[in-house]
């Protein structure tokens, strides 16, 4: 009896029926065995739930099995009908009765004898025996499978063992330092390549995935994303982690547990060359590879290579938002002709990047070079703005030359010749102009613009600075395009 069960008031009697064979009596024993009175609910409290009771080979409820098992019958309470000893249908019938209802006998309720006569008919019988067959049947199936299951899983686990000791002895996943020889001999989009990586899909613990390559994560486009990750990766400036998992690389066909050639280097995890733990080892690495691509360190060659590099990037990026745009409008797919017009066009592009802790705080020197005339029709800069936290995503804005040179003159001598700041206190030279990225912030991924001639852009400048472009006080530089005529915006 569980603590909070009191003790039983009422009589209860079992009478079993001697044509009901031992395992139903069973059933019915266990059907009828009390525990006690719940002391705070007031409820009988049974020993077996009715659904832990086997009853389901004999009939559709436990409550005629038990029926048919064994006559239940309670001295405390008497039949409504008959007026004799109440004999119960179910376990209801008693607690109804204890509550105060008036309740039916067995012999005056009828339908329960049915249900008890058909549990014991020979044909349901017969039947039982089938059902309790099949589920003979049905049991050692199940047994059976699951003893293939679990062999399958020790194969595969056996296999797996197999394949993991292959992927650590052909991937110990460091090296010995090399004193830089692999960085030396490493190109240029190689060392961009890790980087890119890095940047893209370094974890803080130094592992290095998933690297994907047609998300433009880490370039415009897949093929140019393939470019970067696999010189990198050739020129051992990344690593294969043994902590792959098997499915990123193809295995054998004859042997299963031998590694073939392939890698699936979306599902593979790679890490910084070296030795030691990979959080700092990865750390260590990036500062290397930035040093590694500073201006001053490159050669002139590498230099002319970042400068292709980089202009094919910004035109590949161009040609993506070109395409997205033309999705997005539900347009055909762009003509080549229309898409080789752009990545000519993307070519001539200027780019002019500037890091800072905020890009709402970031500004572009634009000397007075940016300042000139324009030279052609499809001049265009991009100013890139690289928050210091390099997992921020770099934002870029496209302005054309005829409006960075107006914004580059007005914001200086705006700043240079403010009424109230007494004289001599700013005198910076135009050539050390700035601009602040607010100035820019409607160009933001204007990569259309790039689609027609830059006199025909809009003109995304802060109103302000028109009234600034006329006022004798900061105007616009010597030969720009808009002292003939002012646009309006
Ligand atoms: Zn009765």
């Amino acid at each position: 009896m569980s603590d909070s069960a009191a003790e039983v008031d009422f009589e209860l009697d079992l009478t079993f029926n001697p044509e009901a064979p031992e395992e139903l009596h069973e059933l019915g024993r266990r059907y009828w065995q009390v525990d006690g009175i719940n002391a705070y609910t007031n409820s009988i409290e049974w020993v077996y739930k009715t659904a832990d009771l086997d009853y389901q080979l004999w009939s559709g409820s436990a409550h005629y099995a038990a029926a048919a098992a064994v006559v239940a019958a309670s001295s405390t309470f008497a039949c409504r009908t008959c007026g004799g000893v109440l004999t119960l249908a179910s376990r209801q019938t008693l607690t109804d009765a204890r509550r105060g209802q008036a309740k039916d006998c067995r012999a005056c309720d009828r339908v329960i004898e049915v249900r008890a006569a058909a549990v014991l008919d020979p044909k349901s019988l017969a039947k039982r025996e089938q059902r309790a067959e099949k589920k003979r049947i049905d049991d050692e199936f199940r047994a059976q499978k699951a003893a293939e299951d679990e062999a399958r899983r020790e194969l595969t686990t056996a296999l797996e063992e197999k394949r993991r000791a292959a992927i650590r002895a052909r991937y110990p996943g460091e090296i010995e330092r090399d004193g830089g020889y692999a960085m030396s001999r490493a190109s240029l989009v190689a060392k961009v390549g890790a980087l890119a990586a890095i940047h893209a899909a370094g974890k803080p613990g130094g592992l290095i995935h998933p690297i994907r390559l047609n998300d433009q994560t880490l370039a415009p486009n897949y093929r140019t994303s393939e470019d970067l990750f696999l010189a990198a990766w050739r020129a051992g400036l990344v690593l294969v982690h043994p902590s792959s998992a098997t499915d990123a690389f193809e295995w054998d066909d004859g042997d299963e547990a031998a590694l073939g050639d392939g890698l699936h280097v979306d599902r593979a995890r790679f890490a910084a060359p070296g030795e030691g733990p990979l959080g700092p080892r990865l750390a260590a690495h990036t500062e290397y590879l930035r040093g590694a691509l500073r201006i001053e360190h490159l050669s002139s060659t590498d230099r002319r290579e970042l400068e292709l590099l980089s202009r094919a990037l910004v035109a590949e990026e161009a040609i993506r938002y070109f395409r997205y745009l033309i999705r997005d409008h539900s347009l055909p797919d762009p003509a080549e002709e229309h898409e080789a017009r752009l990545r000519s066009h993307a070519q001539k592009i200027q780019v002019k990047s500037a890091r800072g802790p905020r890009v709402e705080g970031i500004s572009w020197p634009l000397g007075t070079k940016s300042q000139g005339p324009s030279r052609g029709p499809q001049e265009f800069f991009v100013m890139v703005a690289i928050p210091h936290d390099l997992t921020m995503p770099a934002r870029s804005f496209i302005v054309p030359r005829i409006h960075v040179a107006a914004a580059a003159w007005i914001e200086h001598m705006n700043w240079l010749t403010e009424p109230g700041i007494p004289q001599g206190q700013r005198n910076a030279a135009v050539d050390r102009a700035r601009v602040a990225m607010p100035t820019f912030a409607a160009y933001e991924d204007r990569w259309d613009l790039l689609l027609d001639e830059q006199e025909s852009a809009p003109v995304l400048l802060p109103p302000a600075y028109r009234t600034l472009a006329l006022d004798p006080r900061v105007g616009l530089p010597p030969e720009h395009e808009w002292r003939h005529t002012l646009p309006s915006w």
